[in-house]
């Protein structure tokens, strides 16, 4: 039986997962799509729910481990042009779901717009960041966001007005199956100055952790008033490895991933730093990546 009679051209079955995610893990997804318009997206979606399939939505896949064994389910990528455009308007800025984070940042401080150049050197997608409200301790990206166009798992677009989100540490009410476009509002400042601090920012990050220069994930968040970063120092895991996955020697909240690495291998490994940290702080970490 074909699942997805008529839109054979943007679902593919059987694909890979590990070239699309920064840890360069997962087996196959059973089926992965990239719709070319709306109207394709709703589609996919609506025949993933007649045929009772699981469903996720992935970006760049900077925050998540996808198990070794896949996803016995459907995966949609917004990689497509339709949902990767940024453009700004007066004060404000549109992006697809699926735009680069990366673009809309650089974009954003040519402008002049205050605020999103703290977000420089993270990667992933605006759908993948307001999912999660990726932040730094300078800013994240809820506080600017005035409207989002979301599809529900049952196929319905919905508008979300400013005061229907809610953000707060590394959690947003976002949480529809997807994030289809966003619009944003910034304060202006002159974009010399933006530029200047976004490389002051971007010099001092590239110094201190991994930027995908080798495959990684960001593991935990921030614990109170410290950041896991410090935790993790403090409990002394630098040097812990679990199979093909390692903690970075740059930044001990960053997990990398050796040649052969598999799911387990990263769950064991934050399963023994967490408890290092647990024992030597009586701390209890907690994740930020998101696995599947
Ligand atoms: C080197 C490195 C540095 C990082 N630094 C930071 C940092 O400083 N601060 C920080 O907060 N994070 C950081 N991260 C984590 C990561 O970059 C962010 O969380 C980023 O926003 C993930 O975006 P993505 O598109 O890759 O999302 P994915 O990893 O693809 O997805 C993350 C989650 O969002 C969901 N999702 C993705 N797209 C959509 C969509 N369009 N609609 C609905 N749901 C969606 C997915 O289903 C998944 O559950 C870092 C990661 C790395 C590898």
């Amino acid at each position: 039986m074909n699942l997805f009679a008529g839109l054979e051209h943007v679902v593919q079955q059987d694909v890979l997962l590990s070239p699309y995610n920064s840890l360069r893990i997962g087996g196959n997804a059973a089926y992965f799509a990239v719709p070319t318009s709306h109207s394709e997206l709703q589609a996919v979606v609506q025949q993933a729910r007649a045929a009772n399939l699981s469903v996720r939505v992935l970006g760049h896949g900077a925050n998540v481990v996808i198990p070794s064994s896949g996803w016995a389910g459907l995966v949609i990528q917004l990689s497509a042009p339709e949902f990767t455009g940024v453009a700004v308007n007066g004060n404000r800025m549109t992006a697809g779901g699926g735009a680069n984070l990366a673009h809309f940042v650089s974009l954003a401080a040519r402008e002049g717009f205050k605020g999103p150049e703290q977000l420089v050197g993270i990667p992933g997608t605006i759908g993948g960041a307001l999912h999660v409200n990726t932040s730094t301790n300078g800013g994240n990206i809820g506080a600017w966001v005035k409207q989002a166009t979301v599809l529900t798992a049952a196929g319905d677009v919905l508008i979300r007005e400013h005061h229907e989100m809610n953000f707060s540490y590394r959690q947003s009410s976002l949480n529809e199956l997807a994030i289809v476009a966003a619009e944003f509002e910034f304060e202006r400042e002159a974009s010399e100055q933006v530029l200047r601090r976004m490389q002051k920012l971007w010099i001092v990050r590239k110094a201190k952790q991994p930027m995908l220069d080798e495959p990684c994930a960001y593991v935990f968040k921030d614990h109170g008033g410290s950041t896991a970063t410090q935790v993790l120092t403090k409990a002394g895991v630098q040097g812990l490895k679990s199979g093909h996955v390692e903690v970075s020697d740059r930044d001990p909240n960053f997990f990398v991933a050796r040649q052969g690495a598999t799911s387990s291998d990263f769950l064991d490994l934050v399963q023994k730093t967490k408890q290092q940290v647990q024992d030597r702080s009586g701390l209890e970490l907690e994740l930020a990546v998101d696995v599947w």
